[in-house]
């Protein structure tokens, strides 16, 4: 069995990894680095720059915790050498991980020739490989509007800030998403003057509006300048009357914002443009996703395709998980032992401060379906750690079914909420009782009590 796989990201190397252990001969193509744009522009380098924010912010905070004087000062060098060092290290590691299974890694640009076999354009010409089955795992790259132009200097995406090439003094953030309010976290910690566009009446649309009023205010107390209802419709680099090179952000109900730069965070758009998928036969949908069933096979039976350009959940865990299921599928496992991948099951973190997490089945969709559920709720503030930790604030949210108490799904605002949300999903995905979670033996003191207490 030859294996072939395209992008070397999450999905790409989970799959590449499993097969080649369960004893494919594995080919994996990357043109840029291996590990993907979740090790070179998305996950890893924001939430490096998210960590150091997060320690500026935090030390602005620990005021009464009995220390005299705390000061930070960035250093841009450090940063840049730091996010730079932690996206090595991990690319270096997985490609260990790669060969020592004996993956052969092609470095090159692929797109497919026929339905067995694909053409890469390498440094050192074209080379066509065949295979019997393939991955298509290419990712997605930043939306870009028509009316915008990123100049990677003072209008940005979201791959120019890490670091950008100059601190901004003050920045406009379009977008209210996951992301765009993660890079409002990371720039307001960093000392900018910061304002969101919110093109609904809450940042995080779909979210749990408990969540996003905390974060609202959060921003709020921090400077950060909100524009609800407002959707951009050009941003350019204009002239000051100061004569100050400054970016202007213009929005569809007039208003207009003026900051040293702008940063779109605005969705993605997946990487299968260039593929010549047509000569697979594989079919894609109007917007570019390939359609998968639920072993990430597309509409041809030996081509799969995971990650990002499924359309699933754009998350670097959903992806590796089904890199991982591809794998079992490719080498006939999942007839021996398979358990289908629940999306609708899948743990998320939002980066901020406060964290948000959340999993299941949430509060508003239960009264959207009208199905009975039972929620508790607990505040921080009642759990001594959050206490000792002079950061009481958020709350753990725990849906479960009144009739059963098998916990259906839950959210958490606060400090480690991205950790602690682990244990609700493993109740989730095991079908775990509210019963399960209280007569665990958990440590004390540790924010984790609040999950019991939420259970009882
Ligand atoms: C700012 C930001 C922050 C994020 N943070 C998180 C987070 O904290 N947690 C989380 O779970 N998710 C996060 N995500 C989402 C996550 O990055 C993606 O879901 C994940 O990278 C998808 O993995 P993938 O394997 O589909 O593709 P990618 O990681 O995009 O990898 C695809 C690879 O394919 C290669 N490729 C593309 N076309 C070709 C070709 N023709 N030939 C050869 N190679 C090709 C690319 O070079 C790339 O390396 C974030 C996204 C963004 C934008």
């Amino acid at each position: 069995m030859h294996f072939v796989i395209i992008g070397g990201g999450p999905a790409g190397n989970q799959a590449a990894t499993y097969a080649a252990r369960l004893g494919a001969k594995v080919t994996m193509i990357e043109r840029d680095v291996v590990g993907g744009a979740a090790h070179l522009w998305d996950c890893i380098p924001s939430k490096t720059m998210i960590a150091t924010g997060g320690a500026i912010s935090y030390s602005e905070r620990i005021e009464g915790m009995g220390l005299a004087d705390v000061t930070t000062a960035v250093d841009n060098d450090g940063l840049t050498n730091r996010v730079e060092a932690i996206k090595d290290r991990m690319s270096a590691d997985t490609t260990q991980l790669l060969a020592s299974q004996g993956v052969e890694i092609v470095r090159g640009s692929a797109r497919f020739v026929g339905p067995h076999s694909v053409a890469v354009d390498t440094a050192t010409g074209t080379r066509e490989i065949a295979f019997d089955a393939a991955l298509i795992a290419t990712g997605s790259r930043p939306r870009i509007p028509d009316w915008c132009h990123p100049d990677g200097d003072r209008i940005l995406t979201t791959r120019d800030c890490y670091p950008p090439r100059q601190f901004p003094e003050s920045i406009t953030v379009v977008g209210s998403g996951v992301t765009g309010v993660e890079f409002v976290h990371m720039f307001a910690s960093f000392g900018a003057d910061v304002t969101l566009v919110v093109s609904r009446q809450q940042v995080l649309p779909g979210k749990d509006p408990d969540a996003a009023a905390i974060l609202e205010n959060d921003f709020l107390g921090r400077g950060v300048r909100l524009l609800k209802g407002a959707r951009a419709t050009a941003i350019e680099r204009v002239t000051s009357d100061d004569g100050r090179d400054i970016v202007r952000v213009s929005c569809d109900d007039g208003r207009v914002v003026e900051t040293t730069h702008a940063v779109l965070a605005i969705g993605s758009v997946p990487n299968t443009d260039t593929l010549d998928l047509a000569a697979a036969g594989v079919e894609c949908d109007d917007g570019g996703y390939i359609p998968i069933n639920h072993h990430c096979v597309t509409n041809q039976p030996h081509i799969y395709a995971a990650g990002d350009i499924s359309g699933k959940l754009p998350l670097s865990s959903v992806a590796s998980v089904q890199g991982r299921k591809v794998a079992e599928h490719v080498m006939g496992l999942h007839t021996v032992e398979h358990r289908h991948l629940d999306y609708d099951k899948a743990a998320s973190a939002i980066f901020t401060e406060p964290e948000i997490a959340d999993v299941g089945l949430a509060e508003a969709e239960a009264f959207a379906m009208g199905r009975k559920i039972r929620v508790t709720k607990v505040p921080f503030a009642t759990t001594p750690k959050a206490l000792i930790n002079n950061d009481p604030r958020g709350f753990v949210k725990i849906v479960s079914d009144p009739a059963t108490g098998v916990v259906l799904g839950g959210s958490i605002v606060g400090q480690h909420a991205a950790e602690l949300i682990s244990v609700i999903a493993l109740a989730v995905t095991a079908n775990l009782t509210v019963t399960d979670i209280v007569e665990s033996l958990l440590v004390h003191p540790a924010l984790a009590e609040a999950l019991a207490q939420a259970a009882e």
